[in-house]
């Protein structure tokens, strides 16, 4: 994509101000709109799904939207406001530092756009179903130096400012006193979202974040009180609404996180839930993970079945196009993000967790390489993009849809190797050999009722939300359902 080469000679101090005045929002809004339906939508260079193009035109309108409100509501801080002109207006949207065009010139993709990072296992919770089985009593932490390296070198090889943090707890890490608040000051020209249980998030810190500007917390959240202290515990949901409260008074933007289960997903899907954290809690932005049969007692009963899934995702386009929030399920979402992002996928991610080990995906627990390993043989983060195991993925990931030709575009509301198309990753996790994060992963791996019921799954999932699909997003047949 390209942006207006004018805008590059504006000096960053002149940029702020600009940004601060309400009519000069509006008019660049206007003019972001209008440049990402060209882009996306009349010009369309790689030849993508037009019914896709628009969805995700309309998604990133929605949050250019929200951006917008927070900020003519007062509910970023100065310091943030900087932070986000700096690392994403100036050092990404103006070019002021193209990292990525260098990596795609040298190695003809471009690179993954973040990582998801889980520096310490330990948390102060203990949810059911947590798909990293974290709790108070783990001990596992990467060291920070090898934490700062990776955060670093992602920059330098990629020109990735983006991370995300997740866990455990991250407001839990510390190594040798160094706590993801020294993560963020080290690297205040890189931008972090964390995945948080909320409950450490009081004044001080929240001020804390506030004034270092480059920090958003994604909030757990289960549904209302009941569904979320069911879950998380007693009392957690009071700490939530505090939390939120001491973010919003701080100025620091802030989303929501939930997990679809098949006994909440009614809940999540009314009204009332989006109105509460969106209208009247401020969160800027929503994640919706449906949940995963990995983790700590993982079990196929508590996905949302099928019928759900359609629901929810209907549900979820209407929250799109009726409250105009940017809310994005990890696995329906699929039309936005082009399919799954997983195995570095350029514009995508990969996971390393607090051994260093590295896979392709949060949700697909089995690696082969290390960080430790990789660092002490001189290698680098390209070394695992570039596996054999990662490369595999991508082919799927390519053949499916992400580098075909319009038409030929595989349903893209089940995009997930894991979890849509479980018997894909089961050829390749045997294939390559690749070792599971943790004891439930492995288990995983060795049971075969669980592959006949995921594999079920999937079958389902895809003949059920195959015709809207093709209707929505294909623009031809009738919508079945
Ligand atoms: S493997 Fe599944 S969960 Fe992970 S990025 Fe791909 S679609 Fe998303």
């Amino acid at each position: 994509m390209k942006f207006d080469p004018l805008w590059k000679q504006v000096p960053q101090g002149v940029l702020n101000f600009l940004l601060r005045q309400r009519v000069v929002r509006s008019v660049l809004l206007k003019k972001a709109q209008d440049r990402l339906y060209e882009n996306f939508v009349l010009k369309n260079e790689d030849d993508r799904p037009r019914l896709v193009q628009e969805a995700r035109c309309k998604m990133l309108g929605n949050l250019l939207h929200t951006v917008n409100a927070a900020l003519s509501d007062g509910r970023i801080s100065a310091g943030v406001f900087n932070s986000i002109t700096r690392n994403f207006i100036g050092g990404i949207l103006l070019g002021q530092e193209d990292r990525s065009a260098d990596f795609f010139e040298k190695h003809g993709v471009w690179p993954p756009a973040f990582l998801t990072i889980s520096p310490t296992k330990r948390c102060n919770l203990f949810c059911t179903g947590c798909y990293a089985s974290s709790s108070s009593g783990s001990a596992e932490t990467l060291k920070y130096d090898v934490l700062n390296r990776i955060i670093r070198e992602k920059k330098e090889l990629w020109g990735s400012r983006f991370n995300v943090i997740s866990g455990g707890e991250p407001l839990l890490y510390n190594d040798g006193g160094k706590t993801l608040f020294d993560v963020l000051e080290e690297n205040n020209d890189c931008y972090f979202m964390m995945y948080t249980n909320s409950t450490l998030i009081d004044k001080a810190a929240a001020a804390r974040m506030a004034r270092l500007g480059n920090l958003t917390p994604a909030i757990s959240v289960e549904g209302f009180e009941k569904e979320t202290d069911q879950r998380r515990g007693k009392g957690v949901f009071r700490k939530i609404m505090r939390a939120m409260d001491n973010l919003r008074e701080a100025g620091v933007p802030f989303g929501v996180s939930v997990t679809a289960t098949r006994h909440n997903v009614d809940t999540i899907m009314s009204d009332e839930f989006t109105d509460f954290y969106f209208m009247q809690k401020g969160a800027v932005y929503g994640w919706v993970f449906q949940y995963m049969p990995i983790g700590r007692s993982y079990t196929v009963d508590l996905m949302i079945t099928p019928e759900q899934r359609l629901a929810l995702f209907k549900n979820e386009q209407r929250m799109i196009k009726d409250f105009k929030v940017f809310l994005v399920d990890f696995w329906n979402g699929g039309p936005y993000s082009l399919g799954c992002i997983s195995a570095g996928r350029p514009g995508g991610y990969f996971y390393i967790d607090w051994n260093g080990n590295i896979a392709p995906c949060a949700f697909m627990p089995y690696y082969l390489s290390n960080v430790h390993d990789l660092y002490k043989n001189g290698h680098t983060l390209n070394d695992v993009l570039f596996s054999d195991y990662f490369a595999s993925i991508r082919k799927w990931q390519n053949d499916y849809g992400y580098a075909q030709p319009a038409q030929k575009v595989n349903n893209f509301i089940v995009p997930c190797i894991i979890r849509d198309h479980f018997p894909a990753t089961l050829d390749i996790v045997t294939k390559f050999g690749a070792k599971p994060l943790d004891e439930n992963a492995h288990q995983a791996l060795e049971d075969t009722d669980y592959h006949k019921r995921m594999t079920e799954y999937g079958q389902s999932v895809k003949e059920i939300t195959e015709p809207l699909w093709l209707k929505e997003f294909m623009g031809q047949g009738k919508s079945g359902k």
